[in-house]
């Protein structure tokens, strides 16, 4: 019998919504469905006092990716916003990322030479050849003092571990630069979507029939027979019924305040790095848009260990979850009618161009292989 839709796509996040998109255009006919009450996935803004509130925790677009760049620009028209963030740590303020204002702040050095000496000299101090895990990553690519002052405490709240317990590429995230340059991304193209992410979202899926606040597997059978295929893009445990065990994410809570100010801190993201916060940052949503409101809205971040009860944010990439997840991979692959894709379904910490060109790709191959 003919089905109602060529594609079930469940999750409105970034990757279901361009893959939506990309498969109306091509004449393929689509639904999208999410058990949120809203779309948008991770990247859905909530307005509040006339600010766009990154409801999901601050989202900054950034990609070196002309393609990429040109094609979010077809849906929003970005700003000029350079994410520079600060760091409060035992009292004092810095900038981050780990560049020459930082290093001036913390050590009094002015030149990128001054600068070079003393991380050399810490290094040479506490690094070790073949670091084994964050702890020794980090020493023996920044040394003890930047460690101490921003990573250690900071890291150990993210996740929950000691730093010697985690896996060293987590630092490799964070980049160091003798320049006095403040922007925290290296990528061309950065900015946000001016009237936030859902401009972006609500372009995407134009004319495309959707339907929020529904659960996939309340009503399984059911939505699996409306469409010849499906694109699944939640927890990929969940789908298989966890039956080669649970996968580990980090979660966040968000604790959001009104002030009856214009501005709080000066800036969108300020990280707090002490163990003594239990936040890892105050984010000042109107700041991202440069907004000139009455009052301001601020959301400070709480890491919380992860249950089914919660959102799951990060992936615990370690080796027990990799093999776990490499398992559900090998199923996933014998379901020929079922599409994985974005950050729970691949379990991978993806930024938002990564899963546009993801589900970009994706919809490539496929159309590909239908004209074979
Ligand atoms: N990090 C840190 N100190 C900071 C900011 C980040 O030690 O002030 C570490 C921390 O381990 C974190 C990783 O760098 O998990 C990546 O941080 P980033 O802010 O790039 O990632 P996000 O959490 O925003 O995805």
């Amino acid at each position: 019998m003919e089905k109602k839709y060529d594609y079930l796509i469940v999750g409105a996040g970034l990757f279901g919504s361009v893959f939506a998109h990309e498969m109306t255009k091509r004449n393929k006919k689509c639904l999208v469905i999410d058990k949120r009450n809203h779309l948008g996935g991770n990247v859905y803004c909530e307005e509040k006092e006339g600010i766009n509130v990154h409801k999901y925790g601050a989202h900054i677009f950034h990609t070196n990716d002309k393609k990429i760049w040109d094609y979010v620009n077809q849906f929003a028209t970005f700003n000029n916003y350079i994410n520079s963030p600060l760091s409060l740590s035992k009292g004092n303020l810095y900038n981050l990322p780990f560049n020459m204002n930082t290093f001036y702040q913390l050590w009094g050095t002015k030149t990128p030479e001054e600068a070079k000496q003393k991380i050399n000299e810490q290094i040479a101090k506490y690094g070790v050849k073949s670091p084994n895990n964050l702890e020794e990553q980090a020493l023996s690519l920044v040394g003890k003092d930047i460690y101490e002052t921003f990573i250690k405490e900071y890291t150990e709240k993210q996740w929950g571990k000691k730093a010697t317990e985690l896996p060293a590429f987590i630092i490799k995230r964070l980049p160091v630069r003798f320049t006095y340059n403040n922007n925290y991304f290296n990528d061309i193209y950065q900015g946000i979507p001016i009237g936030g992410y859902n401009v972006i979202i609500d372009g995407l899926l134009k004319g495309i029939e959707t339907k929020t606040s529904i659960d996939f597997f309340e009503d399984r059978q059911h939505l699996e027979s409306l469409a010849n295929k499906i694109v699944y893009t939640g927890k990929i445990d969940e789908f298989f019924g966890y039956k080669f065990g649970q996968l580990e994410y980090r979660s966040l809570r968000f604790e959001n305040e009104v002030h009856d100010i214009e501005n709080y801190q000066g800036n969108a993201v300020v990280n707090y790095n002490d163990a003594q916060y239990s936040y890892t940052r105050i984010i000042e949503h109107k700041h991202f848009e440069f907004g000139k409101q009455e009052k301001t809205i601020i959301t400070r971040e709480y890491p919380e260990n992860w249950d089914r009860g919660k959102e799951a944010y990060y992936p615990i990439n370690n080796d027990d979850n990799q093999k776990v997840f490499k398992q559900y991979k090998e199923e996933s692959l014998k379901s020929k009618n079922v599409i994985f894709g974005g950050r729970l379904a691949e379990y991978r910490y993806y930024d938002m161009h990564q899963i546009i060109a993801s589900s970009l790709a994706k919809v490539e191959e496929i159309s590909k292989r239908k004209q074979e």
